[in-house]
């Protein structure tokens, strides 16, 4: 296997097998590679992390994915939505804080009803904080007009992770409905570029069936698809969906939280200007993973500013953390985390993706 660094100098890419090469590695070679992805991530980058806000405004959803502790099925979950008050307060607080942008998530709704109410939740926002909030949705599948009238809404970025790029390991962990196709997903990737926004992926690392293979696969569709953004993390099980049934099938958490570090640094070394996420999964297996994936290639933190007393019902796998603590806590801690390891929070800065906006500039 050739050198690492002759690779990076070179701009090319890394084929499937070099990065199952380094997916499998261990010591000196694991070493290489994340030495090599920061390297790279400071040389871009620079030391500066930027937050979203993460806002969880509702665990409803119509979906029923395998692993999600939310899927409609669990009749054990307590179902929320937050007021329009609610979510426009919380932005605010991020907005007053310095956060510089935060994300809108749910469960999957489509209705008139739901896009009017993000619409004009959008539209809030946006006038309250005077549009220098960004501000990225992350509501699941829609049709092109309701991304459009979310776009005209305010709305810059979109995440929507692929969960897996192998369309037959799509299925094995969605049930076998239109409303679970892995072809729509991409279609909704696709659509979302064309209407220009700042588009993000993603996928669960060490889910039953998938292969270093499919990882590596993952890696090369995320390239191939030109992302902007990432934000991938350890599959963790949940008791009440149908994917427990594999739980002694899986690698150790802790396997998956290196195989986790590894994609990132990867994934950094193959596209060095977009943001990848220090996802909160990395946190329920280590406490300190989201500071670890943050030293090997990482750059944006998600701290949850959901109101704390929503926060055990948006429970997606075990040991989910911060559900008991305030938002300012997390951010007084998240703070002291950071300078720890030598970076700096770039506070009341949106952090847009480097890699968007070169893409623009090119277009
Ligand atoms: N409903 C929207 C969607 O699916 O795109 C957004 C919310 S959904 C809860 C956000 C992400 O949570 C999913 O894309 C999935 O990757 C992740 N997730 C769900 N269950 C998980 C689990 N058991 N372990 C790790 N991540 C999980
Ligand atoms: Fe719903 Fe998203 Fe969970 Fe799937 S991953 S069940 S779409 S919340």
């Amino acid at each position: 296997m050739s050198n690492l660094q002759q690779y990076i100098d070179l701009e090319t890419v890394l084929s499937a097998e070099e990065i199952v090469h380094f997916l499998n590695s261990e010591g000196d070679t694991t070493l290489q590679l994340f030495t090599t992805a920061r390297k790279i991530k400071l040389n871009y980058i620079g030391n500066v992390v930027h937050f979203r806000g993460l806002i969880e405004f509702s665990n409803i959803c119509r979906k029923n994915c395998y692993y999600c502790g939310i899927r409609k099925d669990n009749n054990a979950v307590q179902r929320y939505t937050l007021s329009e008050d609610e979510i426009v307060s919380a932005a605010q607080f991020a907005h007053q804080n310095g956060y510089g942008s935060i994300v809108l998530q749910s469960g999957e709704l489509a209705s008139p009803q739901f896009t009017d109410f993000i619409e004009r939740i959008l539209r809030k926002i946006h006038d309250t904080t005077n549009g220098q909030l960004g501000i990225t949705l992350s509501l699941g599948e829609q049709t092109e007009e309701t991304y459009l009238r979310w776009k005209q809404a305010g709305a810059h970025r979109y995440l929507l992770r692929i969960e897996t790029s192998n369309p037959a390991l799509y299925q094995q962990l969605h049930p076998n409905n239109p409303l679970h196709s892995f072809h729509s997903r991409l279609n909704c990737l696709l659509t979302l570029k064309k209407l220009d926004y700042q588009v993000g992926t993603g996928v669960m690392i060490g889910l039953p069936f998938q292969t270093p293979e499919d990882l590596a696969n993952d890696l090369l569709f995320m390239r191939q698809l030109d992302i902007d953004m990432c934000g991938m993390g350890p599959y963790i099980e949940h008791e009440q969906t149908p994917l427990y049934a594999y739980k002694d099938s899986l690698l150790p958490l802790q396997k998956r939280f290196d195989l986790t570090l590894k994609m990132i640094a990867l994934l950094r070394i193959l596209m060095p200007k977009i943001n990848i996420a220090a996802t909160t999964a990395l946190q329920a297996i280590d406490p300190l993973g989201r500071e670890k994936a943050i030293q090997i290639g990482a750059n944006i933190i998600m701290p949850n500013i959901t109101p704390s007393k929503y926060r055990q019902h948006y429970l997606l796998y075990e040991n989910k953390p911060c559900t008991d603590e305030n938002a300012d806590d997390c951010l007084s801690c998240l703070e002291a985390r950071i300078s720890m390891i030598n970076h700096r929070i770039g506070k009341n800065e949106r952090g847009d993706s480097l890699h968007y906006q070169q893409r623009k500039r090119n277009t």
